[in-house]
C-alpha cells in the first residue's frame, strides 16, 4: 500500500533493483523534492473523471492498454513523494502478454465486470512502477472520489506463474529459517499459469476500486485520526478500530493476536518462520480471509473480494500449507464457509448481486 495515495503491492524493486533515482523529467520537479511532487500531483489530470470520460464510455474489454503519459507522471510523483527510486515508463506489451490479460479478465464472473464498468477507468500498464499493482481514486468535479483506475507493472507480471507468484508473496512476512516452510495454492496444477496470476492481482485491485466512493470502510488517503466519527462503514466496523492517539488503525483481535503489529508484506519481514504456525493460528480466530487482509482495512476488503470471487463464485482452490521439516503441520484455507466469516460474506453477497 502507498502510504495515503494509491495502494500498491510493492514487488518490482524486490525483483529489479534499486534503479536510479527518479528525476521525473515529465514535470517540473527537482529531484527527490517532495513537497513540489505532492502540488504537482494534485493537479494531475489523471486524477479527475474528465480525463477519464472516452475511457470509462467504451467496453470495459477496451479499457486495458498502456498507460498515457498522464498515468506516468502521476506514479512517477507519487513515487517521489513516497521516496520510492523507482522511475516509471509505458510499457511495450507483447501481444502474447495482452492476451493473457485479456483472458483473465475476460474470464471473470458476469457480475464483477458489470460492477465494474462504472467504476473502473481500466487497466494500464507501465514498467517500473515499484510495485506489482497500484489502484488509485479519480475525482468527479464536486471533488469526491467516483471511480478509480489500476496500473500493473506487465515486467513484473510477465514472469509470475499462479501458485509460484501467491507461495513468494504470503512468504514475504517471514524469514526463512530452512525448517518451517509456506506453500500458497490458488490455482490447479493444469491452469497454474500466468494468466491465472494476472487474474487474481486484478481481482485484489478490482476490490480497491470497487470501495472507491463506498462505505465499506473509509477513504485511504484518510489519516487514520481524520476519519469522521459520525460515518459508518460496515465492513470496516467488523475488524477495525481506529486508534487516535496513536493516528493508526488496529483491530478488534489485537489483544488475542500479538503477531498482527508485525505482519509486513513485500519488504523487510519482521516474523520468524517459526512464528507462522502460531500466526496463522490465531488468524482463524478473526474474520480476516487472509493474513494480509489483516494489515489495513483497504486490503482486507480487497483481499476478501478477491478471495470470495475467485473461491465461491468462480470454484476455485485456495489453500495456505505450512510445513515444518517437510510435515504438513497446518492448512489454511478460503473462510467464506465457516462461521467467522459470516457477516463479511453477507457484505460480499449484497454487493454482488
Ligand atoms: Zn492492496
Amino acid at each position: 500500500m502507498r502510504a495515503i495515495h494509491g495502494f500498491i503491492a510493492t514487488v518490482g524493486a524486490l525483483l529489479f533493483g534499486i534503479n536510479a533515482f527518479a528525476e521525473d523529467s515529465a514535470v517540473s520537479c527537482r529531484a527527490g523534492d517532495r513537497a513540489c511532487a505532492a502540488q504537482e500531483l494534485r493537479k494531475n489530470p489523471a486524477k479527475s473523471v474528465a480525463f477519464w470520460r472516452d475511457a470509462l464510455s467504451k467496453p470495459m474489454d477496451q479499457r486495458i492498454a498502456a498507460g498515457p503519459k498522464e498515468l506516468v507522471d502521476l506514479i512517477a510523483l507519487d513515487n517521489t513523494v513516497n521516496g520510492f527510486p523507482n522511475k516509471p515508463r509505458a510499457s511495450t506489451l507483447s501481444d502474447d502478454f495482452m492476451a493473457d490479460v485479456r483472458g483473465a479478465f475476460a474470464a471473470l464472473p458476469d457480475i464483477v465486470k458489470r460492477k465494474a464498468a462504472p467504476k473502473l477507468a481500466g487497466v494500464y500498464f507501465v514498467d517500473d512502477i515499484g510495485g506489482t499493482g497500484f489502484s488509485d481514486q479519480i475525482y468527479g468535479p464536486d471533488g469526491k472520489a467516483a471511480a478509480g483506475f489500476i496500473v500493473l507493472d506487465s515486467q513484473v507480471l510477465k514472469v509470475q506463474k499462479a501458485n509460484a507468484w501467491a507461495t513468494w508473496k504470503e512468504n514475504t512476512p517471514f524469514k526463512p529459517d530452512g525448517s518451517f516452510t509456506l506453500e500458497a495454492q490458488i490455482e490447479d496444477a493444469a491452469s497454474d499459469d500466468r494468466k491465472q496470476a494476472i487474474q487474481y492481482i486484478l481481482l485484489h485491485e478490482m476490490g480497491h476500486v470497487l470501495s472507491i466512493g463506498t462505505d465499506i470502510h473509509p477513504p485511504w488517503n484518510l489519516r487514520p485520526r481524520d476519519v469522521p466519527l459520525t460515518r459508518d462503514y460496515p465492513y470496516f466496523e467488523l475488524s477495525w478500530r481506529v486508534s487516535l492517539g496513536e493516528d493508526r488503525y488496529v483491530t478488534r483481535f489485537d489483544a488475542d493476536f500479538p503477531q498482527r503489529r508485525n505482519i509486513a508484506y513485500y519488504f523487510g519481514a519482521k516474523l520468524a518462520a517459526s512464528d507462522m504456525l502460531a500466526t496463522y493460528e490465531s488468524l482463524v480466530r478473526t474474520n480476516f480471509p487472509s493474513l494480509y487482509a489483516a494489515t489495513h482495512p483497504g486490503d482486507d476488503f480487497a483481499e476478501a473480494f478477491a478471495s470470495y470471487v475467485h473461491t465461491v463464485l468462480m470454484g476455485k482452490p485456495f489453500e495456505i500449507r505450512i510445513s515444518r521439516d517437510g510435515g504438513v503441520v497446518k492448512r489454511y484455507g478460503s473462510c467464506w464457509e465457516e462461521a467467522r466469516c459470516a457477516e463479511k460474506r453477507r457484505i460480499l453477497e449484497a454487493l454482488l448481486k
